[in-house]
């Protein structure tokens, strides 16, 4: 069993050799704080719990982080498994580890593994989201290492899913961060889970023809050495059967046997000097036959992930091929430990150009400008900030955009989801609509068959341009009504705003000029698009608000046969001639009409004549009544007299009686002890010796006119009085 002395020599010594600047002090309280914290933990195997975190800080230290990530290594596990708190680690270690350890632990607590091909990207993605700091990202990676080191203590399901996550995430991830030694390291692990019979014939195959392989090697090495030795190149050369999932996936891709498999040898020449190693090359290519179309030059060209060699394969005497990398020592650093080696070095590298990768080439851009020890505190995994993803029920990773919502989420499952939605959850628990979502959150959508669809705040909650549409797309086809009235009422209120007359959409001849600017047939269709929210109202009147002022200024309202200055609501009415306000117009032109006569107090509407400009009529004048008709019921419009005035209205009653003497002179008698100063009266015999008067005369208001009828139907003979309507 191991033991904890041995994992903790094995992590000093490393930190010795690659990180020799560790403070040494904090590792040890960090181990001491680890060991307190795990101390009643066993592992699968049964030796102490403490071994695991000594042998992941041990990798972070191989691979030369500093001691942040070291200490951030040896506490990983403490905030999940043990009694240690944030705040504790924060205190005793500093804020950034307790972030560090955070971090990890918010990754170990997502299930990364799928068996969605199409799903592996994104949760590539939604893992280095997760992850602010890119530190966080590569103890993840040692731990996981360390774990699939040991993983023969899992039982089979775990060891089956937990690999499929290595190879699925993790190898790409430590491929992407230039890590070739790990990525080799934890690819050759996991295999032997997912494919142990692929593996093991692999194995065995490589295991029979080993000394033999050893001896081709040995003696390539040899050859090599002594030639770079006699031109003077100091270098060191090392030899080495390629790694095992990468022949095997070879033998996959090209269907070929392990005998017919081309090139299972790579020999490694590291040298001081970029020259070095094209001279290096040069006699290579003297000494063995090219393999054409095999030499690949990184160093004028480094890979996107900042990987630099010179590649080339060359035919060895016997007819087996090999392969050569030449590098300087940097690059072989660089190679080896990926984004990690830059803690070591303060130059910068060059970087490629595949879109792919362009976040690595950030980090490695920012690298340049920085200093080598503040890279470290300055690199951030913020690539994806603009990105949030998050998992169906049944494990599917969503990608939204940030700041999405559980609408944006079930609208991108599928717009029946979200237009039947009545309700979300978030990691299990019930949540408002406007709770954002944050990665790795599980997000669930109720649904209801007789939900009332999609509401109109949802389309200020959502953040993603699809949910919006598809809010906006049911809201079109189901609504069609409600919209046209919506529509109509903000753009009346557009208008009013901007002191337009509705009323002058419905222009006969501006009508269409109008409408073909904005591109609609018709009104009803302005109206339904600004109702479901396609477009708003005051982008659809900006663009006709010229013509609009243009026509409510024209010769239309010239001609006038009565002027009343008109003021707007709370604005004082200027004129002592006014006697109504037409609603929201500052001025135009009034004229009462005759057939109905209105007075103060009458309830009244106006309408916007032909050239008159607004004539004013009782709301029950049959005349007002084809208001009801839809070619005219735009023209109109709201009015309202203006209270206080003292000017008086002339009005007129048809009071029907029967004959007599002195009728006339009764009827003028009443309005003249009122002091109402007749205009106009006209008598007529009708059927049955009955007579009518028609009366003309002016009252200040309808208090004043009830008072002359009732004063009038007290007349002996009287019959009835009613207002004329002609
Ligand atoms: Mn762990």
């Amino acid at each position: 069993m191991e033991t904890f002395q041995e994992h903790y020599d094995a992590m000093m010594e490393a930190i010795g050799r690659y990180a020799p600047n560790t403070d040494l002090d904090a590792v040890e309280r960090a181990v001491q704080y680890a060991n307190e914290n795990h101390k009643n933990q066993k592992r699968k195997d049964g030796s102490p719990y403490i071994i695991h975190p000594l042998a992941v800080a041990e990798i972070v230290a191989e691979i030369g982080l500093d001691t942040d990530a070291i200490v951030g290594a040896l506490l990983h596990d403490c905030l999940e498994d043990t009694s240690a708190s944030f705040d504790e680690v924060a205190n005793l270690f500093g804020r950034t580890v307790a972030e560090l350890v955070e971090g990890v632990t918010k990754l170990t607590k997502v299930d990364f593994s799928t068996t969605e091909e199409r799903q592996v990207e994104n949760l590539r993605k939604m893992f280095m989201a997760m992850s602010k700091d890119i530190r966080v990202v590569l103890i993840k990676i040692c731990d996981r290492l360390h774990n699939q080191r040991t993983m023969q203590f899992q039982t089979p399901a775990k060891q089956i899913s937990k690999s499929r996550e290595t190879m699925d995430i993790f190898a790409p991830l430590a491929h992407r961060l230039g890590m070739q030694k790990i990525k080799w390291e934890l690819e050759d692990n996991a295999l032997q889970y997912l494919d142990p019979e692929g593996y093991h014939e692999l194995m065995d195959y490589l295991n029979a023809h080993r000394s033999e392989a050893e001896a081709f090697m040995e003696n390539i090495r040899t050859r090599l050495s002594d030639r770079l030795r006699q031109v003077g190149i100091a270098c060191s050369i090392s030899g080495r059967i390629k790694h095992v999932y990468s022949i095997y996936r070879k033998m996959q891709a090209q269907h070929k046997t392990l005998d017919e498999l081309y090139d299972l040898y790579a020999f490694r020449v590291i040298v001081d000097t970029i020259p070095e190693c094209y001279n290096v090359l040069g006699h290579i290519h003297e000494m063995f036959k090219l393999v054409p179309g095999r030499f690949k030059d990184y160093i004028s060209t480094p890979k996107p992930n900042g990987y630099q060699s010179l590649h080339t394969t060359v035919i060895g005497d016997e007819g087996t091929p090999f392969e050569v990398q030449i590098r300087t020592k940097q690059m072989h650093e660089t190679a080896e430990y990926g984004v990690a080696a830059h803690w070591k070095y303060k130059e910068g590298i060059d970087s490629g150009n595949e879109k792919e990768f362009e976040w690595i080439r950030r980090l490695l851009e920012d690298q340049q400008e920085t200093e080598a020890e503040d890279y470290l505190h300055s690199l951030k995994v913020d690539m994806f900030d603009d990105e949030v993803f998050v998992f169906s029920p049944k494990g599917k990773v969503v990608s939204l955009p940030a700041g999405s919502t559980a609408i944006d989420f079930a609208y991108a499952i599928h717009s029946g989801v979200g237009n039947t939605m009545i309700g979300a959850k978030i990691n299990k628990r019930i949540v408002g609509y406007d709770v954002q979502l944050h990665n790795g959150d599980v997000v669930e959508i109720l649904t209801s068959k007789s939900a009332k669809g999609p509401s109109r705040d949802w389309l200020n909650i959502c953040k993603s341009n699809q949910a919006r549409s598809k809010i906006k797309q049911w809201f079109k086809r189901e609504k069609r009504e409600e919209n046209v009235a919506r529509g109509k009422t903000s753009v009346e209120g557009e208008l009013r705003r901007m002191n337009l007359l509705p009323a002058l959409l419905q222009n006969e001849e501006l009508q269409p000029l109008l409408l073909k600017k904005l591109s609609f047939d018709s009104l009803e269709d302005m109206y339904a698009a600004i109702g479901y929210g396609g477009i708003t109202a005051a982008k659809v009147i900006g663009k006709i608000r010229e013509d609009l002022v243009k026509a409510s200024r024209s010769a239309e309202v010239a001609k006038q046969t009565r002027v009343l200055e008109i003021s707007s609501p709370g604005r004082k009415p200027h004129s002592q001639d006014s006697g109504v306000i037409v609603e929201d117009i500052d001025s135009c032109k009034i004229k009462f009409s005759r057939c109905c006569t209105p007075v103060p107090g009458d309830e009244i509407v106006g309408f916007i004549t032909k050239g008159y400009g607004v004539s004013i009529h009782r709301r029950d004048c049959p005349n007002a009544r084809t208001a009801n008709n839809p070619e005219l019921a735009s023209r109109w419009v709201k009015v309202a007299w203006v209270t206080g005035g003292e000017k008086p209205f002339a009005t007129t009653l048809e009071v029907l009686a029967e004959d007599r003497e002195r009728l006339l002179l009764d009827i003028a008698g009443i309005l003249a002890t009122e002091q109402i100063r007749m205009r106009e009266i006209n008598g007529k015999d009708i059927a049955g010796d009955r007579c009518q008067f028609t009366v003309t005369f002016e009252v200040k208001g309808l208090p004043q006119l009830y008072s002359v009828m009732r004063r009038l139907r007290a007349l002996e003979g009287v019959v009835d009085v009613k207002r004329g309507q002609n």
